[in-house]
């Protein structure tokens, strides 16, 4: 069933060319999550919808949803624009690989709650020039639950201490305590303060938060922590993803250069 000239809150996900005048355009919608829209006449000049589909743009659209099929967009009310996440790279890498993420946890059609502020949130952030990588991997660990990982955060699996010192095991799925290292030779030997951050990423409501710091090495740790269990627990291996880690190699190499 679809519905007419509803209203809906919206983040531009992603958009490609459609026949010559059109663009499809995937949003996230609050009331339906991630939907396709046909957005006619988009490439026109004088299209009024033009800049309300440009990437990074959100607001409150009016359109014909449906669930099963395209949807249409049919005008905005109210458009807003994270200007400062297109106009840098970094920034961009990281918005575009959590919208793809975002697009991959959730089904087009259902409702995707409070889900909806923490992604708007999380953008707002990176636009606001904080950490783009902590920033998205608050929501990689939250996101877990969606992919059907939901690991155990707050205690050793097998005891419940809720006293560290704690390391991630993939086979037991969640923490264990010093005493049942042993029950897992490949458990990640993650330092303390990278388990003590993924607890805290678990949780952390970004509506209260303005800044995050995390220090290099452990920023490092974390990056190479949720990379593990994303190829080795969920299986998805994004493009925006690969863009990032291209992007980290060509740092690498440009800080080499310079050392030298
Ligand atoms: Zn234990």
């Amino acid at each position: 069933m679809s519905r007419v000239n509803e209203s809906f809150a919206g983040i531009i996900m992603s958009r490609r060319d459609y026949r010559e005048h059109d663009l499809l355009v995937k949003i996230l919608t609050d009331s339906m999550g991630p939907l396709m829209f046909l957005v006619r006449g988009a490439k026109r000049s004088r299209s009024k919808l033009a800049a309300a589909v440009l990437p990074f743009s959100y607001g409150q659209y009016v359109g014909m949803l449906d669930p099963q099929r395209l949807s249409y967009l049919i005008t905005v009310k109210e458009l807003h624009q994270w200007d400062r996440i297109g106009a840098d790279i970094d920034r961009n890498a990281y918005a575009t690989y959590l919208l793809e993420l975002v697009d991959h946890a959730f089904q087009e059609g259902q409702s995707i709650g409070a889900w909806y502020q923490q992604v708007e949130r999380a953008l707002a952030l990176i636009n606001a020039g904080r950490d783009p990588q902590v920033i998205t991997n608050v929501l990689e660990v939250q996101l877990l639950g969606r992919f059907g990982v939901a690991p155990q955060w707050q205690h050793c699996v097998v005891c419940k201490r809720q006293q560290g010192p704690f390391d991630y095991s993939e086979a037991y799925g969640g923490l264990l305590c010093a005493d049942h290292w042993e029950l897992d030779p490949h458990r990640l030997h993650l330092g303390s303060k990278t388990v003590a951050y993924l607890q805290l990423f678990s949780t952390l409501n970004l509506q209260k938060v303005d800044q995050v710091n995390v220090r290099p090495l452990v920023k490092r740790n974390l990056r190479w922590a949720l990379d593990k269990i994303y190829n080795d627990q969920v299986g998805l291996f994004l493009k925006s993803k690969h863009f990032i880690d291209s992007m980290n190699s060509w740092d690498q190499d440009l800080n080499g250069l310079l050392k030298k």
